[in-house]
């Protein structure tokens, strides 16, 4: 990589670049052509700094060869760009034509920064950001351009977060400063033991420690959630993350249970239980009292109804008050009864398998329903068992001969579930 030279790049009062400036989008090129070489093992380049040009007023004097870094404003196009800093046009048009290109040219934010590098106001090359996670770097190959998409370095930190829950899982995470998709991942951790919609009240409290991709001071990623604790009525949930030796990750208790179990409690997510499993009730369109062997889950038309466990379909079609229903059979003699589907999973068919948590359907009102809801059976040997209290048949345990590794390795993520305070970031590097 050249260093910045000032006799290379003449100054220009217009733009009002700095040296500061300049050297950073140097840094950044050069992290590409590194990168292009596959050397680059370094931490996060510094982005172009904060002070990098502006997209600048007409008149601008090219010089012979220059570095530009633009922040785009609101209402820019590339277009607009290309005039201002008196590029050849059809250049633009040129990269437009590049597979794949076009889209990650012409989405532009305001804040955007585009390094564009020129001989005599002919393009050399371009480098923009794609999301938080790639670059996209177009230079001048022959007669044409050539395009590459380079995934950013990073490098993973370990986070740890802990809050109070006044009203929702969902409003304490991100209290807490934690984002939306923690909050997911937390909530899919204990979703076997915890029903976060019905169940959390004021009192209940989480801790979760998680694996955060940074590709610099703005930009991460969530990953993995590495332990976790969660306090439902002053009792203690506590999960694990556990890679087994041929790549399968699951999350288990710390005396190493497995949390998942072999069937969802909840085939949907984010629903209310609107009516629960009783040998009574009044049914609210027959107005007769007959027993409801089954639970119902109010959410709006359209949402996903999971499989609640594995198992091969042996009914799916429209029949009686239940509508559009789907029956899985599990083995050992449970089924499953989805009822009310405004549609069924596309291509699902009698004789298929499913997985855990596959999508076999879509929460509707077909047959006797008032409104949107899942109505949800779970039998076993035929007899109809309350799925909100039935003793689910858990999932695999780790192997006898992997609980050795298993401590190991759980024992320091689980130490942070206990640590008094916010533990320093640490981790390797990518
Ligand atoms: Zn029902």
């Amino acid at each position: 990589m050249r260093e910045p030279d000032a006799g290379l790049v003449a100054a220009s009062a217009v733009t009002e670049r700095c040296r500061g400036g300049l050297a950073a989008c140097c840094v950044v090129t050069g992290a590409i052509f590194s990168a292009a070489a596959g050397l680059l093992r370094g931490p996060v380049p510094d982005e172009p700094a904060a002070s990098a040009v502006p997209a600048a007023p007409a008149a601008l004097a090219t010089t012979p060869f220059e570095f530009i870094a633009v922040t785009i404003g609101r209402n820019d196009t590339l277009d607009q760009v290309f005039r201002r800093l008196q590029l050849q046009i059809s250049d633009l048009a040129e990269l437009r034509q590049l597979p794949d290109v076009r889209r990650s040219l012409d989405t532009l934010r305001p804040g955007d920064v585009i390094q564009l590098t020129h001989l005599d106001g002919e393009l050399r090359s371009l480098t923009r950001r794609i999301g938080a996670t790639a670059l996209l770097t177009i230079t001048r190959a022959g007669q044409g351009f050539a395009a590459n998409v380079f995934p950013l370095p990073y490098r993973v930190e370990q986070r740890r977060l802990q809050g109070a829950v006044s009203s929702s899982l969902y409003g304490a995470v991100n209290a807490a400063g934690g984002t939306d998709r923690l909050a997911v991942a937390l909530a899919d951790v204990f979703k076997y033991d915890i029903d976060f919609i019905n169940s959390v009240q004021p009192g209940d409290r989480f801790t979760v420690a998680w694996e955060r991709r940074v590709h610099d001071e703005q930009t991460g990623v969530d990953g993995d959630i590495l332990a976790a604790e969660f306090v439902n009525s002053g009792r203690s949930f506590r999960a694990v993350r556990y890679v087994m030796p041929d790549g399968r990750a699951d999350y288990y208790t710390p005396d190493g249970r497995p949390v998942r179990k072999a069937f969802l409690r909840f085939p949907v997510d984010f629903a209310r239980i609107s009516s629960g499993f009783s040998l009574a009730r009044r049914h609210p369109i027959l107005n007769r009292v007959r027993a409801h062997r089954g639970v119902d889950f109010a959410a709006p038309t359209g949402t996903p109804v999971k499989a609640a466990g594995a198992g091969r379909v042996v009914s799916r079609g429209a029949g009686s008050g239940y509508g559009n229903v789907v029956v899985l059979s599990h083995g050992n003699g449970v089924t499953t009864l989805y009822g009310h589907l405004s549609r069924f999973a596309r291509g699902l068919a009698v004789g298929d398998r499913v997985a855990q948590s596959e999508v076999i359907g879509y929460v509707g009102k077909t047959g006797l329903a008032t409104g949107p809801h899942l109505h949800y059976e779970y039998r076993v040997n035929g007899v109809h068992q309350n799925p909100a209290r039935v003793t689910l048949p858990k999932a695999d345990p780790i192997p006898e001969r992997l609980m050795a590794d298993f401590r190991t390795r759980t024992t320091p993520l689980l130490a942070q579930l206990d640590a008094p305070a916010q533990l320093a970031a640490a981790g390797g590097q990518h």
